[in-house]
C-alpha cells in the first residue's frame, strides 16, 4: 500500500534535496563534452581521408551517430538543463508593472490642467511660463513641445533622477506611484 504512494520527484525537488548533485553534473558535463569533441574530431578526420570510400564513410558516420553521438548529445543537453535549474535567474524585473505606474503619480506637476486624456503642465526639465509639457494618460507617455524630451514613465524617471533603466524600474516598483 505504501508502494502505491511513491511518486516521481520533480526535478526541482531532487535538486533541493540533493545540492551536491550540482558538482556531479558539472563533472559529467565536462566528460560528455570531451567525448563529443572526440567524436566530432574523428568524423572530421574520416571525412578528410581521401583513401576511404564514400560508402565506408557513410556507414561509419551512421554507426557512430546511432550508437554514440545522438545518445551522448541528448544526455549532454539534458544535463545542461538540469544544471541550469541549480541557478535559476533571480530578481527578474517586472518591467510591465513599472511601466503601468502613471507618470502623473510620480511627480508634482506645476500648473497642471487635467482632462480625461491629457495633462498639460510646466515642463519639469526646465523653467517656463507657459505649459508645453503633455502627459498622454492613455499611453502613459509624455512629450515636451519646448525641449522635445519624450518617452514613457521609465524614461521620465531616468531623465528626472539621472538613474539608469534598471534603477528606474526598481524605483517605480518600490514607490508604486504617489500615495
Ligand atoms: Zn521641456
Amino acid at each position: 500500500m505504501v508502494h502505491n504512494e511513491i511518486r516521481r520527484l520533480s526535478a526541482k525537488e531532487i535538486i533541493e534535496s540533493f545540492p551536491e548533485g550540482k558538482e556531479i553534473l558539472e563533472r559529467e558535463i565536462a566528460v560528455a563534452s570531451e567525448q563529443i569533441k572526440k567524436i566530432e574530431k574523428y568524423l572530421k578526420t574520416l571525412y578528410l581521408d581521401e583513401s576511404q570510400s564514400e560508402d565506408i564513410k557513410s556507414f561509419i558516420t551512421h554507426f557512430v551517430d546511432v550508437f554514440f553521438y545522438k545518445k551522448l548529445y541528448d544526455n549532454y543537453r539534458r544535463m545542461r538543463r538540469e544544471l541550469a535549474m541549480y541557478d535559476p535567474p533571480r530578481n527578474t524585473l517586472n518591467v510591465e508593472a513599472a511601466k503601468a505606474v502613471p507618470i502623473e503619480d510620480v511627480h508634482e506637476f506645476a500648473k497642471a490642467r487635467i482632462s480625461s486624456t491629457r495633462i498639460h503642465a510646466n515642463c519639469p526639465f526646465h523653467d517656463e511660463k507657459h505649459p508645453s509639457f503633455v502627459i498622454y494618460r492613455k499611453t502613459n507617455s509624455f512629450h515636451c513641445f519646448s525641449c522635445k524630451k519624450s518617452g514613457d514613465v521609465i524614461t521620465f524617471i531616468q531623465k528626472m533622477f539621472g538613474l539608469n533603466f534598471v534603477e528606474s524600474v526598481k524605483y517605480l516598483l518600490s514607490c508604486g506611484g504617489r500615495t
